[in-house]
């Protein structure tokens, strides 16, 4: 049986915009496709490489601390405790936006292009972009 295992990083890269169309570029480094515009956009953040290989994480076996050692992300990484792999999945960047109609914060999860949204607290359509 293969059980799929995930830890989710806690560092991302910073939000960048697309030089071409100026949407926002997928939260990922090296070769970026935009989303919006189909561009391939090379991206690359030494700060955010040297924080991926420093990550601490906890293995999600054995809840052991490891250090990444890897300036990827997704990565496959191995516990050298319990031997269990796992992957180390990319932050999920979210955003904190207000329903422009009862002005409620509502979290979500930050994805390029327009999205609509239903308020679940007026139950009210409407439009947002990245
Ligand atoms: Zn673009
Ligand atoms: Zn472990
Ligand atoms: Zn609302």
């Amino acid at each position: 049986m293969d059980e799929e295992l995930t830890v989710e990083s806690r560092i991302a890269p910073p939000a960048l915009t697309c030089p071409k169309c100026n949407g926002l570029l997928p939260s990922k480094l090296g070769i970026v496709e935009c989303e919006l515009c189909s561009a391939s956009v090379r991206v690359d953040h030494e700060p955010t490489r040297t924080k991926w290989l420093k990550e601490r994480i906890s293995c999600p076996s054995c809840s052991k601390v490891l250090i990444a050692g890897v300036d990827q992300r997704p990565a496959q990484l191995r516990c050298a405790d319990c031997d269990a792999q796992f992957t180390l999945a990319a932050k999920v960047v979210r955003v904190e936006i207000e329903c422009p109609i009862c002005h409620r914060g509502l979290r979500m999860k930050q994805r390029p292009g327009q999205r609509t949204i239903d308020c679940p607290a007026c139950d009210s359509a409407f439009k947002v972009s990245f």
